[in-house]
């Protein structure tokens, strides 16, 4: 089963990353900051292993799959390859960089989780290691989500004020 915490925490920091970052590259629209909240999960999409069994798609098409490689920055640059794709030309560029920010802090945050839950291929193809570092959290610490919303609220408020400060600054507004 997906942990609802963890889930959370893997959108709500790509979003307090993108909002963030929106200040001081204002190009980063509410709108790309839900773009980096998707990428936040991709990662992720190797759990539709339980959804969708690879022998069930080796039957089908009678070549061997594997979901494994999802979890992985050559996984996620292929699937961000494809969906940059699918949106308009001039999108193309920012929404493959806030699918990339997302899915790095999707690995950044799972690289902090305890071991074994942290190691995984995440520089496959480079290479096929496992990444491990001590780690500070494990998936069912709630605090991780407690802290991952006050960074979102944080970053919210920080670019609300932002917008409104350059409000107040440019009183004469040129309407289009
Ligand atoms: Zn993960």
């Amino acid at each position: 089963m997906i942990d609802v915490a963890d889930g959370l925490t893997h959108v709500l920091v790509p979003y307090a990353l993108a909002t963030v970052l929106s200040l001081r590259y204002p190009w980063i629209t509410t709108r790309l900051a839900t773009v980096a909240m998707v990428g936040g999960v991709l990662p992720d999409l190797n759990r539709l292993q339980w959804i969708v069994p690879p022998e069930t798609i080796e039957s089908i098409l009678g070549v061997s799959v594997s979901w494994r490689p999802m979890h992985s920055i050559g996984g996620v640059a292929v699937v961000i390859a494809i969906a940059s794709l699918t949106v308009r030309a001039t999108y193309r560029r920012a929404v493959a960089l806030l699918l990339a920010l997302g899915a790095l802090s999707h690995f950044v945050l799972d690289l902090l989780l305890v071991p074994p839950a942290g190691t995984y291929q995440y520089l496959w193809p480079i290479t096929s290691a496992r990444l491990v570092v001590p780690g500070f959290y494990t998936s069912h610490d709630r605090w991780v989500a407690i802290v991952a919303v006050l960074l979102a609220l944080a970053a919210h408020a920080l670019a609300r004020r932002r917008s409104h400060a350059l409000e107040r600054d440019s009183p004469v507004r040129i309407e289009g």
